[in-house]
């Protein structure tokens, strides 16, 4: 009879957990990076959206009168925390910057990058993200600009694999890599393009291992070290919005996101999911959660646009309402919108958006 009951009891707690409220509760986020007005209005009305988290710039995060509200209104507060896209640095110091195939500096409009190699500027970020974490004590840390050069808000789906930017190959770069893998670049190449195709054409699968390992290490670090200053601190990383196979495999060879280890230590994984800018449909935005999480099995947080961004095409409320929808389902752990400035924009959409938050 015990034994029955023990196993009644079993089952019990085994279906019991699979319904548990604190079963990973869904995210409904907004990326917010400035705001004038009084807070507790800010955050009354995001609870009234179903908005239950901020991703905020550091600015907001250092501002104790934004946290106390944040809290008082128990929204989750990330802080968002750009690593190797940093003008402020590159104008100080040029040298800093990534350099392409061609051997020119990595840069196509505002997009440009630090050298990721560069390990003075890796320690700064490192100590920069744990005092924020200690000082403002924010409940996530969400990675940004965690990737190589690349401006992939412009790459559309017909775009050539082979016209995609790879870097970095500066100097410090190029002896870390021979160093690193034992493969010597042959003395008679000389300037970088040569050196650059050689590597590409004769160890390609070595580069892309890795210049990934550079980006993986970096966000690592900022990890371990927001999770020293705080060990409940809930870690997100953002991805550029490319499956595995898309673009011969960008996504590690141009962007040098390893998604597989990125999820080995964080809690989140953010996918720019902004269709309408890269000229997808809104199903898209599941697809590539689904993408991601077949090959991570971890929490997919897709972030989508509310406005219209680089095209000039409109962003209607249909268009809207279908890409929150894709955003919302099954595996996807909820949404971010970016932003919370455009939502505000379009009242409309503000509307929109709570019946489907509310209703989800
Ligand atoms: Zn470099």
């Amino acid at each position: 009879m015990m034994k029955y009951f023990f196993s009644l009891l079993f089952i019990f707690l085994l279906v019991f957990k699979g319904c548990s409220p604190d079963k990973q509760h869904t995210i409904i986020g907004a990326k917010i990076y400035k705001h004038s007005g009084p807070y507790p209005l800010l955050f009354e009305q995001w609870n009234q959206l179903g908005i239950n988290t901020g991703f905020c710039s550091q600015d907001l995060i250092s501002d104790s009168e934004f946290m106390k509200e944040a809290m008082e209104h128990q929204i989750s507060t990330f802080v968002i925390f750009p690593v190797f896209f940093n003008p402020e640095a590159l104008a100080e110091e040029p040298d800093l910057a990534a350099i392409n195939r061609n051997g020119e500096v990595a840069a196509e409009e505002w997009v440009e990058f630090v050298c990721p190699s560069r390990e003075a500027y890796r320690q700064q970020v490192v100590a920069h993200a744990r005092s924020i974490v200690r000082d403002h004590q924010p409940d996530g840390i969400s990675i940004d600009f965690i990737r190589h050069f690349v401006y992939w808000e412009k790459v559309y789906p017909d775009r050539d694999p082979a016209s995609l930017p790879v870097s970095c190959f500066d100097s410090v770069c190029l002896n870390h890599f021979q160093h690193e893998t034992d493969i010597s670049i042959p003395d008679e190449l000389s300037g970088i393009p040569e050196k650059a195709d050689w590597i590409l054409n004769e160890h390609g699968d070595a580069w892309t291992t890795w210049h990934c390992q550079l980006i993986t290490s970096m966000a690592k670090e900022i990890a371990e070290a927001a999770r020293e200053e705080k060990p409940d601190i809930l870690v997100n990383i953002h991805l550029v919005p490319w499956a595995k196979e898309d673009f011969n495999g960008a996504i590690q060879k141009v962007a040098g996101q390893d998604i597989r280890a990125l999820s080995e230590f964080s809690d989140y994984l953010s996918p720019m999911t902004y269709a309408h800018m890269v000229k997808q449909a809104p199903s898209w935005v599941h697809h590539i959660v689904e993408d991601i999480y077949m090959q991570t099995g971890g929490a997919i947080l897709p972030s989508i646009q509310v406005g219209k961004a680089y095209l000039k095409t409109e962003f209607d409320l249909e268009e809207f309402r279908q890409t929150l929808e894709a955003a919302l389902e099954a595996p996807s752990s909820g949404v971010v919108i970016w932003s919370w400035e455009r939502l505000l924009a379009e009242p409309a959409k503000v509307d929109l958006f709570k019946d489907i938050v509310t209703a989800h």
